[in-house]
């Protein structure tokens, strides 16, 4: 059974800062991850930020600010995600079913720090950076740094996410996300992999940005592969190599277990099928 101690919902965030002080409160947004946990957990007293005013989409002059309470139908639909994040639009459509996607924020996709949150590669992707509050003022953190391992962020109880700040992406860029699941809807990923990159005339790579889900412990932008792709020309061999690579450090990462014989050929082959899909040739030369 569900059993709730006291709940809060105020209508600003001066308030709310105020009530997370004590340290009493967690805070609940769509409660699609909450709810269930509290299954297994005692009583708690909620703090509900649904009438802070953090389901907001604005445009600054390099990035996309989004509110900590966007959902992910907001969040997919929204024309300035869909210009100027479009990895970030596909990755929130692709989140559980309408259901969830109309209630689930992008705030508690991030805090909840699962290994496969579908916002994740697609916010790292995008240089993210996480905007939190507490009495003691506001302060930014990277998201490759939010996320310390599986299920735990350095968030403290007296934080509230207010927004993460995007980095508009290249116009020009090539964008594929690949989500794999055991099935077609209401589906948690098994892997997750959102590549962008931009190539010049002659098809060199002239930029790469690569970042998977539930490859490694917490969400994670590849380096290794963006540099090994910068400056090169686009080859089926050189994408071969790289999807090798990606297995490669997975292994290195987190040694081979029993899941490897299936982690392994399914990490190289979306892998390469996004980085195709990313440089937009249909025919990749040998
Ligand atoms: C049937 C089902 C299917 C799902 N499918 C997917 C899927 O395909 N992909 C996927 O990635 N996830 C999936 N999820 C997980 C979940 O829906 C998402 O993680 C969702 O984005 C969580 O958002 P929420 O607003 O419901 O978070 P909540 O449950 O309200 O909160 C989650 C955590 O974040 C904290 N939190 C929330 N907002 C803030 C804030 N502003 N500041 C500080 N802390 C905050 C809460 O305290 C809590 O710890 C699924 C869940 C269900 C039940």
């Amino acid at each position: 059974m569900i059993s709730v101690e006291s709940y809060k919902r105020p209508e600003t965030i001066a308030e709310a800062l105020k009530l997370l002080k004590t340290g009493k409160f967690g805070i609940i947004a769509g409660g699609t991850d909450v709810i269930p946990q509290m299954r297994h957990t005692p009583a708690r007293s909620l703090l509900d930020i649904g009438k802070l005013g953090l389901d907001f989409v604005r445009e600054n002059d390099n990035t996309v600010e989004i509110g900590a309470a966007a959902t992910h139908s907001q969040i997919q639909n929204n024309p300035l995600i869909q210009r100027f994040l479009p990895l970030l639009s596909t990755a929130c459509g692709l989140v559980g079913s309408w259901q969830i996607r109309n209630r689930g924020t992008i705030g508690g996709n991030i805090v909840n720090a699962s290994p496969c949150a579908d916002s994740a590669p697609a916010l790292l992707i995008y240089d993210t950076k996480v905007v939190l509050l507490s009495s003691q003022g506001r302060r930014s953190v990277n998201l490759s740094e939010f996320i310390k391992k599986p299920y735990l962020t350095v968030l403290t109880a007296k934080d509230l996410v207010h927004s993460f700040v995007c980095q508009k992406g290249d116009d020009s860029a090539g964008n594929s996300f690949i989500k794999l699941g055991r099935r077609q809807a209401v589906n948690i990923s098994r892997m997750t992999i959102a590549v962008s990159l931009v190539r010049d005339d002659s098809n060199k790579i002239t930029m790469a940005k690569i970042a998977v889900g539930s490859v490694f412990p917490t969400p994670t932008r590849i380096s290794e592969l963006e540099n090994k792709l910068i400056g090169q020309i686009v080859s089926k061999e050189l994408f071969d190599e790289t999807a090798d690579l990606a297995a490669d450090l997975m292994i290195k990462a987190s040694g081979v277990r029993w899941s490897t014989p299936y982690k392994k050929p399914v990490l190289i082959g979306l892998m390469r099928r996004a980085l195709v899909g990313a440089s937009g040739i249909k025919e990749i030369p040998a």
